[in-house]
């Protein structure tokens, strides 16, 4: 029996899948090896996992607009030509008006030729969908030299304290919290800090309610009462870090977050008493324009307490795209531009640029002011999961989808190339224990549809490049494991022949932890929409839409607000409601629920309401507002 990875999550989890005449595919729960699953267990979307891939309306041969959003067939032949004059056209001049973008969702390997292709053709303008989530946090942890600390799922279960910052674990990675109830069924207590009352928070000891946006001033004052009680010389603070902790007494982060001054005290004991302890985070403390400082900040608090770290990431290769090197300033293995000859050499390249290209954010700000041609987008919905996307998209000339059904961001394509499922080739991911693991084909994609990678080798071959002559996903990994230092054990003998996966190759690191500090904090006028995410559903619900036994459960997601604002606002359960914010308007069915926050609305991640958030980067981080935006609400007559 073959074994395979969940497409969903970040979790990783892993299944056997048994072949059967009457059914394609049945899984088969994993009893008999370590995996990052638990008794092999699954969640609604890993039970469901290949539903989404025989659905009729698969892309399954190559289309060219002939208007907008009207497509006509045409060759594989003709699809790769056309993208590849195009490319040609911009490479010799002006590369850096191209922009690649790709979902977090890729294999390792389409990840790792991603990136090649684009910096061969001589720009940095590449980025992942997962970069304002998960690369911050990466990021913030490899500046930090904190590594050593990123605990794997066992160590969450040996934890006696664990402190789950920002997320609810129940519902968006349900077997990662299945590891955090055996440790409290061993006698762990659960501290959640999250504006929400969710799933997660029934299982809490403590539950603390920072107002959205605030979090780095509970951290301050959670940083400044550990100072006064316990190790404050071990860690070297600088001057100007202690000035900015000193102001944050538990009573002045009280007027800053609502929580009040005695409950952040006895968060603050329990970790200084905690014998083992590790912080786990999500998007509600990342994906804030200060997410990079709030994040850093938790690294330097979980290194006052010793603690471990878990950083949790919404895709199933968030991860694997961050280490291959799809971001705008670092290199595949998290190498810098300084090492740039290292590619050159590497790719027999001398061409390639040293310059920081655009993140997502920034390119599609300078679509708008028609300063990139082209946009090509591998696996990802951005118009809908980014502000603005939609019109950068429109503003732009060539736009190459490729992707495993039609979407909003096909639509507004020129070229569309029908991509294989991840089930559909082989190829590794990461997993947020950083756990490489190998998932093989289980069947052939349908009709014409290819592997991303397999695209990508073909595409690089018709623009003149080389050093994709790849038959092998293989072939790609064995390439990848000589040149990122974190994937040198994972060379496809070994990977292939380990169900278990293979952890990040660390090497011993003897520098001490960079601690940092800061007090910037975003603001918002309330009401403050936020966007959380369901069980059932994922992203911008590409697959899981496509999906029977989910789309049945988890369709018309409600906009969640609090039963003080409802009659505040005159708002009951089933009405229609418009949010508007800057960027747009979003429209939904409204429940009044206990389990919000006055002055904070609760909407689905899933139907676009990211699409309202502010695209205004924040000049001093360079990070835009993905998870919070002041907005205004009112009822659809
Ligand atoms: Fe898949 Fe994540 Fe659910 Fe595991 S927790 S089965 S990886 S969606």
């Amino acid at each position: 029996m073959q074994i395979i990875t969940c497409p969903y999550c970040g979790a990783g989890c892993r299944a056997y899948v048994k072949k059967e005449l009457s059914r394609p595919f049945m899984i088969e729960y994993v009893t008999d090896i370590n995996v990052p699953n638990d008794l092999g267990k699954l969640c609604p979307k890993g039970n469901a996992m290949f539903e989404h891939m025989i659905s009729k309306e698969r892309l399954k041969v190559p289309l060219k607009a002939i208007e907008e959003g009207k497509f006509v067939k045409i060759s594989w032949k003709d699809a790769i030509n056309e993208i590849a004059s195009f490319i040609r056209s911009y490479m010799k001049d002006d590369p850096n008006k191209l922009m690649f973008l790709a979902g977090g969702k890729v294999s390792n390997e389409s990840a790792y030729l991603f990136q090649k292709f684009a910096r061969n053709i001589g720009t940095n303008n590449i980025d992942n969908t997962s970069h304002f989530c998960h690369g911050v946090s990466v990021k913030a942890i490899l500046d930090s030299n904190f590594e050593r600390n990123w605990a794997t799922y066992e160590e969450i279960e040996e934890s006696n304290l664990i402190v789950i910052w920002g997320a609810n674990l129940a519902e968006t990675f349900p077997l990662i919290f299945r590891r955090v109830l055996k440790a409290k069924s061993k006698g762990a207590k659960i501290i959640v800090i999250d504006p929400r009352k969710t799933k997660t928070t029934k299982f809490a000891s403590a539950h603390l309610r920072p107002f959205p946006g605030t979090d780095i001033a509970l951290i301050n004052a959670l940083i400044n009462l550990l100072m006064e009680r316990r190790n404050a010389k071990s860690v070297l603070f600088t001057a100007s870090d202690l000035e900015i902790i000193g102001k944050y007494s538990p009573e002045y982060a009280e007027k800053l977050t609502g929580v009040p001054a005695g409950d952040i005290e006895k968060i603050a004991r329990e970790i200084i008493l905690a014998e083992k302890g590790i912080i786990l985070w999500g998007s509600g403390i990342a994906m804030y324009s200060n997410g990079y400082d709030v994040i850093r900040s938790v690294i330097t608090l979980a290194s006052m307490a010793n603690f471990k770290i878990l950083p949790l990431a919404g895709q199933n290769n968030s991860q694997g795209v961050t280490d291959m090197g799809i971001m705008p300033d670092l290199l595949p293995g998290y190498r810098t531009y300084d090492d740039i000859d290292f590619f050159k050499k590497a790719w027999k390249n001398d061409e390639l640029s040293d310059e920081i290209g655009l993140d997502i954010a920034k390119s599609i700000k300078e679509a708008q002011k028609g300063n990139i041609s082209a946009f090509y987008i591998m696996g990802a919905n951005i118009a809908v999961s980014f502000p603005e996307a939609e019109k950068a998209l429109k503003s732009t000339e060539f736009i190459i989808a490729q992707d495993i059904f039609p979407t909003q961001t096909t639509e507004l394509a020129d070229i569309i190339l029908p991509a294989a499922t991840f089930f559909e080739s082989d190829g590794s991911t990461t997993n947020v224990e950083r756990r490489i693991q190998w998932s093989p084909r289980v069947k052939w994609p349908p009709k014409d549809a290819k592997p991303d990678w397999a695209i990508l080798c073909e595409l690089a071959t018709a623009v003149g490049l080389e050093g994709f002559g790849f038959y092998f996903p293989e072939e790609i990994l064995h390439e990848i494991s000589t040149l990122v230092p974190q994937y040198a054990n994972a060379d496809p003998r070994t990977l292939t022949r380990t169900p278990e996966g293979i952890i990040w190759n660390m090497g011993s690191s003897s520098q001490p932890t960079k601690v940092y500090t800061s007090d910037r904090m975003p603001s918002f006028e309330p009401p403050i929409m936020i966007t959380v995410r369901y069980v059932g559903q994922f992203q911008t619900g590409t697959m899981t839409n496509r999906s029977p036994s989910l789309k049945a459960r988890w369709q018309n997601l409600p906009i969640l607000i609090s039963e003080d604002d409802a009659s505040k606002w005159g708002i009951k359960d089933d009405d229609r409601v418009r949010l508007v914010s800057e960027n747009g308007e979003y429209i939904g069915t409204v429940k009044v629920s206990k389990t919000i926050l006055p002055g904070t609305i609760k909407a689905p991640w899933h139907n676009g309401a990211n699409r309202i958030m502010s695209l205004r980067i924040d000049e001093e981080t360079g990070l835009p507002q993905m998870k919070a935006c002041s907005c205004t609400i009112e009822k659809v007559e």
